[in-house]
């Protein structure tokens, strides 16, 4: 059963933990993407400025120069000597300009020096005219554009023909590629440090649904357990009965009311069940008011008076205080009949229970105490689990299912108080329950 659970546990875990990987990964992936293209963008935009300021510069016609005022009359040679002291102040220092004619002759040979033996392999593609291209030439990448230039360009050199500019952008190629090795590598440690993360972060997450399921598991087979009891006495006893047909009632009174009493216990039993799983899924009402100690204290103790008295023990009642609470009176009630229940239950003959009142501050407190058993530092928490009992055989006998105090326990929770055990020297055990006062009401 429990390994059975824990590999479900497990297994569940797992799953958490690949899906918040997953979630990361996926998280890593677009966010990595989205820098890249930026960063690609960006380079890929300015390359093509550069290029555009290129192939302005081709392109410049006579009337277009009008701005350069102190260039002085504009005559076919201007643009040369323009060209050559600096053809703009933002041209590519890796911009090669390649002129074809019609034919796709290569026509500037003599001005592109050593880079001729590279660049003569580039063939004129008139099908890519006026598009931006990437092209690879031996092993050298450049960002390109093939334009006409119209025969009334004041450069004879290109004049009617076709110019392809281009950049060597190696280094922008070099620049990204070093970029996506770091932005890889810094997404994969931190991708590991997430799946760290996750793992842990599952693992917490598991906590709370492990402890519940283990809890749940625990109810469900006690509560079984509790059950099963008082039906296989019922069960005995119908069965006995059986093989007896001709019997009177009479005769058979003490099976009868020992299936009662159990019957009883089974009631008893399965409503406390009922409210425990009630608090559990918080669909308990309840029904708030304000109110003072006597209008709720008074109805649960009156019929102990009586209860305890035939018992041959003494009730002392000593309330005192009058504070305005807001609370649940019937579920005050119900746990106040608990521990008084308790404190005569546990209390042998002749013993005394005591009910008195105290503020300790903005709270109130109501004290049951008895001089009973007691109840040792070790069980002082442990009496409020579900099913628990200090002594499982005497508490058969006396008819409790260990429910009582769990129950005693929600109820004083669910109104912002709390409840907690202290010894009533020298002997027996006190229960204070301690409730926020309600001030200025
Ligand atoms: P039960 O129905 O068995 O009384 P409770 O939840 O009310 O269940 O109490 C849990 C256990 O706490 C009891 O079985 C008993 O051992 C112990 N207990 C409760 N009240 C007292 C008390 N007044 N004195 C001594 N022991 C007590």
């Amino acid at each position: 059963m429990k390994s059975k659970q824990s590999t479900i546990t497990r297994r569940q875990q797992f799953k958490l933990f690949l899906s918040i990987m997953a979630a990361f990964a996926i998280l890593f992936l677009t966010l990595g993407l989205i820098i890249f293209n930026l960063f690609q963008s960006s380079t890929y935009k300015s390359i093509d400025k550069d290029i555009k300021i290129e192939m302005a510069s081709v392109k410049k016609q006579p009337t277009m120069k009008q701005d350069d005022s102190q260039m002085g009359p504009h005559g076919p040679n201007d643009h040369f000597e323009d060209k050559k002291k600096e053809p703009s102040p933002k041209a590519p220092f890796q911009a090669s300009i390649l002129v074809f004619n019609n034919n796709g002759k290569l026509l500037n040979k003599s001005s592109l020096g050593n880079r001729y033996s590279i660049l003569k392999n580039i063939k004129l593609n008139k099908k890519a005219l006026n598009k931006k291209q990437t092209l690879l030439v031996k092993n050298m990448n450049f960002r390109s554009i093939l334009i006409k230039v119209s025969k009334n360009n004041n450069n004879p050199m290109y004049a009617g023909h076709y110019v392809l500019i281009m950049q060597n952008i190696d280094t922008q190629i070099q620049a990204m590629t070093n970029f996506i090795k770091i932005l890889s590598l810094t997404f994969f440690i931190f991708w590991v440090i997430a799946l760290v993360v996750s793992y842990f972060l599952a693992r917490i997450n598991m906590l709370p649904i492990v402890k519940s399921w283990k809890q749940q598991t625990e109810f469900v087979n006690d509560a079984a357990h509790e059950l099963r009891t008082p039906l296989t006495i019922i069960q005995g006893k119908l069965e006995y009965m059986l093989t007896r047909p001709n019997k009177k009632i009479i005769d058979e009174a003490e099976s009868i009311s020992v299936s009662l009493d159990e019957v009883s216990r089974l009631n008893n039993l399965t409503n406390n069940l009922l409210d425990l799983a009630r608090f559990d899924q918080a669909t308990t009402e309840l029904h708030f008011e304000y109110t003072q100690p006597e209008f709720f204290l008074k109805d649960p103790i009156e019929p102990f008076k009586d209860i305890i008295n035939s018992q041959s023990k003494v009730f002392q009642i000593n309330l005192y205080h009058h504070p305005t609470l807001y609370l649940d009176r019937d579920k005050i009630k119900q746990l106040l009949i608990i521990l008084l229940d308790n404190a005569t239950k546990y209390t042998p003959k002749n013993g005394t229970i005591r009910i008195y009142d105290q503020i300790e501050g903005s709270k109130y407190q109501f004290i049951v105490s008895d001089t009973g058993v007691g109840i040792s530092d070790a069980d002082k928490q442990r009496v409020f689990h579900r099913f628990y009992r200090v002594d499982k055989s005497r508490n058969q006998r006396s008819g409790g299912h260990g429910l009582g105090l769990a129950i005693a326990k929600q109820i004083v929770e669910n109104h912002h108080g709390r409840i907690f055990i202290q010894d009533n020297l020298p002997h027996g055990s006190e229960f204070v329950v301690e409730l926020p006062i309600k001030k200025n009401h």
